[in-house]
């Protein structure tokens, strides 16, 4: 679907007056502005399909630029990553990426006009002090005793403090606003500090910082943005920006808000992501059980799925917690379209034929997609002996078995009706291979009277493909795991089933050349894909073939 014929919501309702009015001569200019203190994650993902889909939309662009104000939680290492999510989503910026920190001069001379403008002054109080005076809620704050000094004394210390005559946090420059303003932001906020560190793009060059709120309105205004779309959280920060940018009489960007994603059975705060990461908790940012971009895509999660989960879930001002059945829905929609079919055996039991020659071997071509014939067909070969799945014979079967049993017969898909003649068991009564006969005459055909009663995977043992597969499930086990639960953290609700590792799996031969990234679905086991990382034979399980978490909340009420 193309941007404009998608149905529209308050935003592009916003725009389209904007464009009718003439606001800013019908350009449209967005920008997706992270942090790069950490992996973007799938609220991010929102965010992105937003600022880009509306550039999209209204033929405007979309600038990408990291807002990197404070150095020490920052890394290039980030910033590859969110680059690297981007354009893995499949959207395209604007030029060279962006940084506030390519703007510190202008930002530097922008809080000299204030100082000079008598807008703005250095203080001394340190951070409690600075925390008294500021207030509550319901009480005003106090003015600093410095606030009153004198334009040029002000720029003398603020010289001297971008020369590295003070350490970090003796003194800070404030914009002069309102101690006694309800919106606490316009309590004279700070919005230059002292930071004697090394930053990643502008390394030694700067020891005093600007604040992320002071930054962040004026590089949108350097950068023309007409419409700056950010999360709900900065609304009260929104009359400091309109302060900011009056007093200094810049471009004006409209800023608008839209809710968050929040998505139930995760955690989506860049912090709680990284102490995950930092405390072994998983394998690393792109562990296919976080909710980062990164791992949703060694998990098997496809651009296109998540596009449309963004979609689905709308943009709104309201905040709501969306269900992660619709994420999963939506992948399982994308790879039941458009991955191939394979067989392969997680957890193989011996079956061998009695009456197949010795030496014998059959090639069977069937569809690689049963909804798709594009997708060709491919060959897998049969022999004597196979490997099923142990979940696949039973000796004593429940009520309704539609699998193999003693003396039962059921179709190997693809292939011929076999009929169990014995259970060969181990010492300890396990059943370790079954003897089995085939059929001749049932290769693609049921002879009249013919019902076997179910259809399985198998695999050729001497053709088959050893594989490590990583079975995955949610991360965590307990629907708000970050809300405020008695004395717990969101780490006790990690899920210790949330993944399983079979070492021995085998896989039907085709499977060799896939390549990393690629996608299966695996015949009645759910979608896996090859893992994009390992070079041997290790596939992921990106979701189950339908959606067990719902039976287990419809029992649960
Ligand atoms: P976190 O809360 O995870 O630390 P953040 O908001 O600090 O995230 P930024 O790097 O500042 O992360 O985010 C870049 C952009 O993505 C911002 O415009 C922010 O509003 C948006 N964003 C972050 N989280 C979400 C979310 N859950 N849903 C929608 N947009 C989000
Ligand atoms: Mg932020």
């Amino acid at each position: 679907m193309s941007e404009t014929s998608k149905p529209g919501n308050f935003i592009t309702q916003i725009i389209d007056k904007d464009n009718e009015s003439g606001k800013y001569g019908g350009v449209v200019m967005t920008r997706f502005p992270p942090e790069p203190n950490g992996y973007l994650h799938i609220g991010h993902a929102k965010s992105i399909c937003l600022n880009f889909g509306l550039a999209q939309r209204f033929n405007g662009q979309c600038n990408l630029r990291f807002d990197d104000t404070n150095p020490e939680k920052e890394s290039v290492e980030y910033i590859e990553s969110i680059k690297r999510d981007v354009e893995w989503l499949g959207f395209e910026w604007k030029e060279e990426p962006k940084f506030a920190s390519d703007y510190f001069d202008q930002l530097f001379d922008f809080a000299v006009q204030l100082i000079q403008a008598g807008k703005a002054y250095v203080c001394e109080l340190n951070a409690e002090q600075m925390r008294e005076y500021r207030g509550t809620l319901k009480e005003p704050g106090k003015n600093s005793p410095y606030r009153d000094r004198s334009p040029e004394e002000n720029l003398a210390i603020f010289m001297d403090m971008k020369a590295g005559k003070y350490s970090d946090g003796q003194v800070v420059l404030r914009a002069k606003i309102d101690m006694a303003s309800p919106n606490i932001n316009l309590r004279d906020p700070i919005i230059y500090r002292v930071r004697h560190v090394h930053h990643h793009q502008t390394g030694d060059k700067w020891c005093v910082y600007p604040m992320y709120d002071f930054t962040h309105c004026l590089s949108d205004a350097l950068e023309n943005i007409t419409h700056s779309v950010c999360t709900l959280e900065f609304q009260d920060h929104r009359p400091l920006y309109d302060w900011v940018l009056e007093t200094l009489q810049t471009a004006h960007p409209q800023q608008i808000e839209f809710a968050r994603l929040n998505l139930n059975y995760t955690v989506t705060s860049k912090r709680k992501l990284k102490q995950l990461v930092d405390e072994n908790h998983v394998s690393g940012w792109d562990d296919p059980r976080m909710p980062t971009i990164s791992g949703l895509r060694r998990r098997g999660y496809t651009p296109n799925s998540i596009r449309n989960f963004c979609e689905r879930i709308g943009v709104t001002k309201s905040d709501s917690v969306v269900d992660m059945g619709m994420l999963e829905h939506a992948i399982r929609e994308d790879l039941d379209a458009n991955a191939n079919r394979a067989m392969a055996v997680l957890n193989p039991i011996k079956v061998v034929l009695t009456n197949y020659p010795e030496d014998k071997e059959e090639i069977f071509t069937v569809n690689n997609h049963p909804k798709n014939e594009e997708a060709g067909t491919r060959e897998v070969p049969f022999s004597k002996t196979l490997y099923i799945d142990e979940a696949d014979f039973a000796e004593v079967p429940p009520r309704k078995w539609k699998r193999l049993t003693l003396e039962g017969a059921v179709r190997l898909r693809g292939g011929y009706v076999i009929i169990c003649d014995e259970a060969i068991k181990d010492d300890s009564g396990k059943v370790v291979e079954l003897r089995c006969r085939y059929d001749e005459n049932t290769l693609g055909v049921n002879p009249e009277g013919y019902k076997p009663k179910g259809v399985i995977h198998w695999v050729s043992a001497k053709h088959a493909v050893d594989a490590t597969v990583n079975l995955y499930d949610r991360l965590f086990n307990e629907e708000a795991p970050d809300a405020n639960h008695e004395g717990k953290s969101f780490l006790d609700f990690i899920n210790s089933e949330s993944w399983t590792q079979i070492s021995n799996a085998k896989l039907e031969p085709s499977l060799l050349a896939s390549e990393n990234g690629q996608s299966f679905q695996f015949e009645r086991e759910g979608y896996f894909c090859r893992d994009l990382e390992e070079q041997g034979m290790v596939f992921n399980r990106t979701v189950t073939l339908r959606d067990s978490w719902a039976k287990i909340e419809a029992k649960g009420k």
